[in-house]
Order: structure tokens, then sequence, then C-alpha cells
């Protein structure tokens, strides 16, 4: 325990899978499932514009599972357009480009937005501003899944992320602070390759969908350190949530669907106070020992410059689904990042956080995917091989 303190950082002792998978599965998992389906948290504002500032050249994916379908108002079906019961009727065939999933929900409109501080978060480069670019999107109709995204375009995205704004870090490196963007980046994409592999395109013809095992196991649980990265994030955003409990335990969530919205308050309660959620790996990470050394203040600047730019590189991502997760993610990561770096004193969590309604959205989405992450990597039936890897 005295090393994981001193570095932080789960891979030097700290948790054992078990009980985080205990953990996950017996109190978070299920109380996430039923928050991100409440109208307050399935709702996402963003701006799906390509606007990327490093390639302009990149131009939008075509395929049509990458598409998230914009809807001219009048081709809405009447009870769509009603803020209640959200609900898509079934086989609509309208304006879903081939697929339900793809479909944005605009039943919302800025005015269910009120009440909440606009304050710029550091760690991401999004423009926070209401303009006729947002969109909202109903997130229980727009899963993250395998949408045929591939090739040199998503390369080039996880090659810029990896190769200029956060390196792999030399095996033996004892600097924690270059680790934990690296670690975080690298969790992050193996949620993001277990969501392709749990909701996988098995046959175009038919449109069959399900799980690809094979998938799962080549890109992430083969391969102990995106496992252990994955378990480190996890963890991260998960201190976060809980760092912040008497935020998010005061929040006014108003989607105006009062008894729903208070469901999403009892349920976030029950979460941010829970103790053993609390004590889950306690230190997977110590913050308070970060940035404090010498040079601290310019590593952490360098830090969020870094990041700051993964977060505007989301918008070269050429799949608007997967740019629409991506942004979310990102956005989350970077109010982990601004809940836990945001200290003032060093022990216990800046009184003067601010958040906004939508960094909150992204955080408890965030944490939801990685918890299924979680579930689906310890749960999928692996053809051959070693499951021992990730129990
Ligand atoms: P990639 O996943 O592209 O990986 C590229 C290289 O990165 C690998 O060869 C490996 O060297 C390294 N690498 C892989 N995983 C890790 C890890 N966990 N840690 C460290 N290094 C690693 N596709 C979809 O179908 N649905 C989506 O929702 C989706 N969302 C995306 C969101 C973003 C932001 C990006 C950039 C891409 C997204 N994609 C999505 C595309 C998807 O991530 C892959 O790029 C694509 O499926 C091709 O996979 P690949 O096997 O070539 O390896």
């Amino acid at each position: 325990k005295d090393t994981c303190k001193y570095s932080g950082i789960i891979e030097d002792c700290c948790c054992d899978y078990e009980s985080v998978n205990n953990v996950n599965g017996a109190i978070l998992h299920p109380l996430l499932q039923q928050l991100v389906t409440t109208p307050f948290f399935r709702y996402f504002k963003v701006k799906l514009w390509c606007d990327c500032p490093f390639w302009p050249d990149d131009g939008m994916c075509r395929l049509r599972d990458c598409s998230v379908c914009e809807c001219p108002e009048h081709e809405f079906p009447e009870s769509f357009k009603k803020p209640s019961p959200y609900i898509l009727p079934k086989d609509d065939p309208v304006c879903q480009e081939g697929k339900p999933e793809a479909t944005v929900d605009r039943t919302l409109d800025a005015k269910s937005f009120n009440g909440w501080v606009e304050i710029d978060n550091r760690w991401t480069l999004d423009d926070e501003t209401d303009n006729g670019e947002m969109t909202y999107v109903n997130l229980q109709l727009n899963p993250e899944r395998h949408t045929g995204y591939t090739g040199p375009s998503a390369r080039r995205i996880w090659d810029a992320i990896y190769s200029e704004y956060c390196p792999r870090y030399a095996y033996g490196e004892t600097c924690p602070e270059k680790k934990v963007l690296y670690k975080l980046i690298s969790g992050l994409h193996s949620s993001i390759s277990i969501h392709i592999g749990a909701d996988y395109l098995l046959d175009e013809s038919s449109y069959k969908w399900g799980p690809n095992p094979e998938l799962m196991y080549n890109r992430v649980l083969k391969h102990p350190d995106r496992v252990e990265n994955l378990y480190f994030t996890f963890l991260f955003v998960l201190r976060a949530v809980t760092k912040a409990a008497a935020y998010l335990d005061q929040a006014e969530y108003d989607s105006g669907n009062h008894v729903e919205d208070l469901r999403a308050q009892s349920l976030i309660r029950q979460m941010v106070h829970n103790s053993e959620l609390q004590a889950a790996c306690a230190l997977p990470f110590d913050e308070a020992e970060l940035w404090q050394g010498q040079g601290g203040p310019i590593l952490r600047q360098q830090i969020q410059n870094q990041f700051r730019n993964i977060s505007a590189l989301m918008d070269c991502v050429g799949c608007e689904k997967c740019r629409l997760w991506g942004k979310l993610q990102v956005l989350g990561l970077g109010t982990a990042l601004k809940i836990l770096f945001s200290v003032n004193d060093q022990s216990n969590p800046d009184p003067h956080l601010q958040l906004q309604r939508n960094e909150v959205i992204a955080l408890i989405n965030l944490l939801n995917r990685l918890s299924e992450s979680l579930i689906y990597a310890t749960t999928i039936k692996l053809p051959t091989t070693d499951i021992s890897l990730i129990n």
C-alpha cells in the first residue's frame, strides 16, 4: 500500500481485479444501467460538425453505420416530437438510414439545460455555446457499437493521439504524471474496442448483430497492459465521481420530467454515497501526490495542453457515430481530470468545483461504458483462450 500511495498507479500494487469486478457487478453496474436511461442522462448536447483543425482533407465517413441521422423537423413522427415518453416507434421507416440506432432524438431543446453553470473546462476544447450547430442526441438510440469505421482515417487518429500527445512511456519510467495520460487513453481505447466487439455487425445481408469475442480477445484481452489500463481508467473515473459526491448530491437534475428526475437524483445518491464504491481500490491513483514536486505546475500545464489536443482531434474522427462517443468520452475524461486535479487543498475536493450539465452527463455515461466493458471482459465466452488473464 505504501508503494501504491507513492506512485499512485494501479500496476504497482494496489487492487486486485476480482474485488473491482465484484463491486462493479454487484453495485455500480446495476445503478448505472438505470441511471443512463433517465431523461437527464440520456440526452447529450454535442456539435457533430466536422471541423477538423488538423487535416481539413479528412472527409466525412460515408459508411451507412457511421451516420447519425439528423432528420429535418418535418420528417419526425408526431409522437417523437413530444417531450414524453421519448419513445421511438419500433421499426419506424423514417430517417433511419437503414438502422434505428443512428437516429438523433431532438425532443429536448436548450431550455432543458437551464440551471447549470456555463464554465470552461480547461482540459477540453469543447465549445459549449448554444447555437444552431448543437444537436441533442439521445444516447440510448445511438449505442456505441461496431460501425465499420476503420482504415487510414481511424488509424491516423489513434496514431496522432499516441505518438504526439500521449506517447507510450518507457519501461521503468519514474514520473507517474507522464503515465497517467497514456493509461487513460489506452484504457478508453480498450473500452471502445470492447464495445465494438460486444455489438458487432455479424452479417451485412441479414443485418444481424451480436458479440465478436475474437475481436475483443485480439484487440484487448490478450494484451495484459490494455486490460490493466482499462481497469485504471475505470477506477480513475469512479474516483472522480465519488470525490465529487457532495456536488453531485446537491445538483439539480431537471429535465422537465419530475418523476424521472427524482429517480435520477436517488440513483446518483445511492451511487456516490455507497461506502463500498468509495473504498473500491481507494488508491488506484493518488492525485494528491501528483503535480507536487519541482516542475509540477509546468508538467500539469503540459499534460493539460496534450489532453486539449486530444479533445480537438475528436473533430477529425471521420465517422459521425464514433465522433459522438469519442467526444462524449473525452469530455467525460476531461471532467474526471478537472475534478481530481482542481483540488485546492491536497486531500479534499475543491469547494468551488463547478460542473456543466453536459460534463456530468458525459462523466456518468463514460463511467457506464467503462463499467460495461469490465462486465463484457469478464463474462465473454472466448473460443479457445486463456480467460485467466482477466480474472
Ligand atoms: P485500432 O483500434 O485502430 O488500434 C490502432 C493501434 O493502436 C493498434 O494497432 C495498436 O498498436 C494500438 N492499440 C490498440 N488498442 C490499444 C490500447 N487499448 N492501448 C494502447 N494501444 C492500443 N469503430 C467502431 O466500429 N465503432 C466506434 O464507436 C468507434 N469509435 C471510435 C472512436 C475514436 C475516437 C476513434 C479514433 C476510432 C473509433 N473507431 C470506432 C474505430 C476503431 O477504434 C478502430 O480504429 C478500427 O476498428 C480499426 O481497428 P484496428 O484493429 O486497426 O486497431
